[in-house]
């Protein structure tokens, strides 16, 4: 997988205060003007700066509330003029980014749904050329990092030059207690793939309801998010769309006003460089004795190969993750996480017996 060749510069995302982290803030959906610069308001009173709200609303459903339409503009841009607040809103096609950027709206964001198709990302990037504007790409329903990626990149190509990921969680096959399961893997491989984008947590549509919102922020921001977006309505209980997931600006204060600000490495770099040393020692020894227990998995692939005996026998194979399981505990590791490991480390010495 190749990295983004395209580097921006290093974190254009400055904003945010000496309160708390950068945050953009609004309700799901623009429902009236008065709703929209009311809730505003209200939010640049605890220092938010941008408001976010949704006009074109993607719903699972025909026939829910779809987001009041290009109507919504006029009313961010009463939001920018008269609060001086920067805004941001969701854009799905060709038709919403040029309708938002005539209205001069600061900040566009690609939802999940949209960003799991790069037709629509595509023709998105077409209407963005030659534009200067902030963009954000959610991750895409499917936890799949190339999709994401991929959408990015027809971002940049684009010519865009402040982009920022969003990860609000992805889509799942079994249920889970969050509306979108947090996958902060996949999080992590796409800013180890491209660390120069600044990546922040969308909790609200991750957890799904507002209890998760506080504990999924704080985790967010414990692993080195740049920021946070969060939906905030005057009457949660009464929002037109995602009316479970939302607070108010009182209560969304109280969240990121006990938030540790984005974490810095630089106080202390010394003794993280000494810690990680010594993880990278204990790496090699894993690794090394990893090369040994394959080499004797070989030999033992030359005995059974001789003797006509299976290479995979699954009481072996069930005696071992369960005994590996106990043990890796009572160590205090979690089990699943070690059963999960023997499962790769046996697969690969299955693979490597039948080549011997
Ligand atoms: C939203 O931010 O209102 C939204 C629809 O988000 P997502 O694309 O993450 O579902
Ligand atoms: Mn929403």
């Amino acid at each position: 997988m190749s990295k983004t060749n395209e580097i921006i510069n290093d974190s254009w995302l400055v904003e945010g205060n000496s309160e708390h982290p950068f945050v953009i803030a609004g309700p799901c959906s623009a429902e009236s003007e008065e709703q929209v610069l009311a809730t505003a308001s209200e939010l640049k009173k605890y220092g938010i700066t941008h408001f976010r709200a949704g006009i074109w609303k993607p719903r699972t459903k025909p026939g829910g509330f779809e987001g009041v339409g290009r109507i919504g503009l006029d009313w961010l841009v009463a939001v920018k003029q008269q609060l001086g607040m920067r805004v941001c809103t969701e854009v799905a096609n060709k038709e919403h980014v040029e309708a938002a950027l005539d209205a001069g709206i600061d900040v566009l964001w690609i939802g999940a749904r949209t960003s799991a198709n790069p037709f629509s990302v595509q023709e998105i990037a077409d209407a963005l050329k030659g534009n200067d504007v902030t963009v954000f790409v959610k991750n895409p329903v499917n936890p799949d990092v190339d999709l994401w990626l991929g959408a990015i990149q027809r971002i940049e190509r684009a010519g865009i030059k402040r982009i920022g990921a969003i990860h609000r969680g992805f889509s799942q096959y079994r249920k889970t207690k969050y509306r979108n399961a947090p996958c902060w893997q996949i999080a992590m491989e796409l800013r180890r793939l491209c660390p120069h984008i600044p990546m922040i947590c969308d909790p609200s549509h991750m957890g799904g309801k507002r209890e998760f919102i506080r504990p999924l922020s704080q985790t967010a921001i414990e692993l080195g998010y740049d920021g946070l977006m969060i939906e905030a309505h005057r009457c949660p209980d009464d929002a037109l769309s995602d009316s479970k997931q939302q607070v108010t600006p009182e209560v969304l204060n109280s969240i990121i006003s006990t938030l540790p600000k984005s974490r810095r490495e630089g106080f202390v770099a010394e003794e993280l460089n000494r810690l990680r040393l010594a993880i990278d020692n204990i790496d090699d020894e894993i690794l090394s004795l990893l090369a040994k227990r394959l080499e004797a998995s070989q030999a033992v692939g030359s005995i059974k190969r001789e003797s006509g005996v299976p290479f995979f026998v699954p009481n072996r194979y069930d005696e071992l993750l369960s005994s590996r399981g106990d043990i890796g505990e009572k160590r205090g590791i979690s089990k699943d996480f070690v059963v999960e490991l023997f499962r790769l480390i046996h697969s690969e010495s299955v693979k490597t017996q039948l080549k011997s």
